[in-house]
């Protein structure tokens, strides 16, 4: 897998490193920073190899993965993907392919005539407009059938390490408003500019990770544990009890 990463660039004129971002990031005030660090390292302490749940060996299968995992589990993405990935191992084999023969590999998941066209239309767009590699810009990816915000900053922050925007997926959106990080009314991309305003852009992707996993572990979408962990009762606004902050 590529690894090759790019710093931030942190400049005395630009001391946040997110000049680059293509929306406005208002500066978050201290507090709220010193509050969204010591979250970053209560999760850091809990879930320290906390990482993309998607099986993957290249940029290219990582993007297809996310592409399949909308509107179901990783897990489920899982399980689908060492066929398909063994049947099609470069974006030039399913861009001769058709739909038609990608759709078989990926029926399990849910929405597989859209999915097997936009993994089918992505892989051609990246063998003829990108030499049959992944772009490693939000611009250039938003371009892909089948690829968004989300789904652009797994790729960029994953396969590149790149941090140019801060994944928000249910249970990051879910988490963030529960965290008291972000206003209970915000919207995908307004909690987006939030986490990107108060934690550290090169934590980014790894924050990412750790808050699926608390989403996952215990802060389940519904049946919540709430109020018995220790990260709950101190930053959660539905937990109650001593040591919430
Ligand atoms: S207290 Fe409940 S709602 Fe809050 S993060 Fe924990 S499990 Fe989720």
């Amino acid at each position: 897998m590529t690894t090759a990463t790019r710093q931030p660039v942190r400049t005395p004129g630009n001391p946040r490193g997110l000049r680059d971002l293509p929306f406005p990031v208002a500066p978050a005030a201290p507090a709220d920073k010193r509050r969204a660090r010591a979250i970053l390292a209560a999760l850091r302490e809990r879930y320290p190899d906390a990482r993309c749940a998607l099986t993957y060996s290249s940029p290219h299968e990582l993007l297809i993965a996310t592409i399949l995992s909308a509107q179901t589990t990783d897990a489920n993405v899982n399980r689908a993907t060492p066929a398909l990935f063994a049947r099609f191992p470069t974006p030039e084999d399913y861009a001769r392919a058709t739909p038609d023969e990608i759709e078989p590999y990926v029926r399990s998941l849910g929405f597989f005539r859209n999915k097997a066209r936009a993994v089918h239309e992505s892989m051609r767009e990246i063998v003829e407009r990108f030499g049959g590699e992944v772009p490693r810009t939000m611009d250039d990816l938003l371009t892909l059938r089948g690829v968004a915000r989300k789904t652009a900053n797994v790729v960029l922050g994953n396969a590149f390490g790149v941090n140019d925007g801060f994944v928000v997926d249910t249970h990051i959106e879910r988490l963030s408003k529960r965290f008291g990080l972000a206003p209970e009314d915000s919207s995908v991309a307004e909690v987006e500019r939030r986490l990107c305003a108060l934690f550290r852009r090169d934590a980014w992707t790894d924050l990412s990770h750790m808050l699926i996993a608390h989403g996952r572990a215990v802060c389940k979408a519904r049946g919540w544990t709430c109020a018995n962990d220790p990260i709950c009762r101190r930053f959660c606004v539905n937990a109650r009890g001593p040591g919430r902050s």
